[in-house]
């Protein structure tokens, strides 16, 4: 028997273990010990979810009124803050993650989205139009209906929460499809659900691969939108199979995102968020400032503080208050990281920090040293890749163009930093730059009342902040001829 048993799929209200049997493992990186086994979803399964889904938007959900529905938001928030500690515990034990993060910042975000969301529930309305022919013309802002919410592993219940806050505030209902490595907040969540008198079939989570699971609710037809953050193949695969039954898609993709260092910066301040930027969450971060460049005059001086302070972190057990750097993901993410260092060496950047694997003197676990490596040139691969670890690739230059130039270079546009103490160039640089988001002066903040998402190949839609309601919900145009 495994630490946390065996998971079932939670379908309309019901615990059930998949249709043929199957379960997967969910592995602790920090120890390679099995700690669950979870159902592995067959088409059947999700199907049947979907269904359930279906049922409860135009049955108990969609009657709901909007107040009520806000209402039982706040208070799965409140549920889910009464049992804050072993939810962190558990994002920590199936991710790697810090207990700090998960415990202090991550899922106390994933709360503050619900409830920042439980407050839209009823505001969302839509308006009165004047028209040449004089009918009374408005406009309703309805929900779409079911909605396919497919994560990765490495924010596993925030960017859950991201899509399902919104979405059901908005009235519908959602099927999650957590990542295999990682599903065991999601299905906390779905349990709270319950408790917090959500009605059934509201939050559905089917767990299981995403070849099958995953798969199978993108392509069926009774889901009518699938927000997805992944990796870009995978997602430019589901913009492909939602075609065929024309479901509109959000997505969440990789990025490479420049942090810039003008030489006014505050050069303190500037190492500090050139290092959280890339080792938060060991680096598997989407919006990670994996490319820092830096302007030639101070290089030297910038390169001697970072390295110190990048030697400085130091792996350690993730359930640990003090740790900082936890382990990777998965055994799979290692070796893919690893292989990016070999590929940096080979190509010709300096490694300066790090590049190797580590452990905590247990013998096991994903560790990994935080690496940076220099002289890196914008055509080789850890400038153009993403690396999704903690592995971070300085460039020079020498003046505000050729950064600019340097930055966008990417087919990714997710987030960018930028360090200077000149007003203007700030605003200048932030307005060039193809990104979603712009940090000046500081790296990795978020807010749930401010919008997220990609330009470019980073992906589309957005995720927080009003924008996000736009995703799902749909406008109807009602015409009242006034002549009788
Ligand atoms: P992934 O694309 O392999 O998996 C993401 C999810 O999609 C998982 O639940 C997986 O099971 C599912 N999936 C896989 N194949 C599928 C298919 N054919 N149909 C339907 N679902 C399928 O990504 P990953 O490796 O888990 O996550 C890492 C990636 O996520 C990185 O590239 C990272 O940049 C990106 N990411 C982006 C953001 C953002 O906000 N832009 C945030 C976090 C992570």
């Amino acid at each position: 028997m495994t630490e946390l048993g065996r998971k079932q799929l939670l379908i309309g209200g019901v615990w059930r273990d998949a249709s043929n049997g199957a379960t997967q493992p969910v592995v602790n990186p920090a120890t390679e010990a099995t700690i669950a086994e979870v159902a592995a979803a067959t088409p059947d399964d999700v199907d049947a979810a979907v269904r359930a889904a279906r049922t409860a938007c135009s049955g108990a959900w969609g009657q709901i009124a909007a107040r009520e529905r806000g209402r039982l938001l706040w208070r799965l928030g409140e549920v889910l803050t009464d049992r804050i500690d072993e939810i962190a515990r558990l994002e920590t034990l199936h991710n790697g993650k810090p207990i700090t993060e998960s415990r202090h910042v991550e899922i106390p975000m994933a709360i503050e989205c619900l409830q920042y969301f439980a407050g839209w529930a009823d505001k969302i309305h839509g308006e009165t139009i004047p028209v040449k022919g004089g009918q009374f013309v408005y406009t309703r802002r309805e929900p779409l209906g079911v909605v396919a919410v497919i994560v990765p592993w490495n924010f596993p219940l925030l960017l859950t929460m991201w899509k399902v806050a919104p979405a059901l505030a908005a009235g519908n209902t959602v099927v999650i499809k957590p990542a295999s490595q990682t599903p065991l907040t999601a299905l906390a969540l779905g349990e709270l659900a319950a408790v917090a008198g959500l009605p059934p079939g509201v939050i559905n989570v089917v767990t299981g691969s995403g070849a099958s699971a995953g798969q199978a609710l993108v392509e069926h037809p009774g889901v009518n939108k699938v927000a997805f953050t992944g990796d870009s193949a995978t997602g430019r695969g589901i913009m492909r199979s939602a075609a065929a039954t024309v479901k509109p898609v959000s997505l969440e993709l990789g990025g490479k995102s420049p942090n810039i260092v003008f030489a006014d910066a505050d050069l303190d301040a500037a190492v500090r968020g050139a290092t959280i930027g890339i080792f938060y969450g060991k680096g598997e971060v989407c919006a990670a400032g994996s490319r820092l460049l830096v302007e030639r005059s101070i290089k030297d001086a910038f390169m001697s503080r970072l390295i110190e302070r990048t030697k400085k972190m130091v792996a350690g057990d993730p359930l640990d208050p003090k740790t900082r750097l936890g382990p990777l993901s998965s055994r799979g993410q290692l070796e893919r990281v690893l292989g990016y260092v070999e590929g940096a060496k080979r190509e010709g950047a300096t490694l300066v920090a790090g590049g190797s694997r580590t452990d905590i003197g247990t013998g096991k676990g994903f560790f990994m040293q935080p690496t940076v490596f220099d002289a890196v040139q914008p055509d080789m691969t850890i400038a153009r890749e993403e690396v999704f670890g903690p592995v971070l690739a300085v460039m020079d230059f020498d003046d505000v163009e050729q950064a600019i130039a340097r930055a966008n270079d990417s087919v990714y546009g997710l987030a960018a930093g930028v360090w200077t103490r000149d007003l203007a160039r700030a605003h200048h640089v932030a307005s060039r730059l193809e990104a979603g988001t712009v940090w000046v002066n500081t790296y990795n903040v978020y807010d749930t009342a401010a919008p997220f998402g990609g330009y470019k190949q980073s992906g589309f839609g957005r995720e927080m902040g009003m924008h996000a309601l736009e995703s799902y919900t749909q406008v109807k145009t009602v015409w009242i001829e006034l002549r009788s």
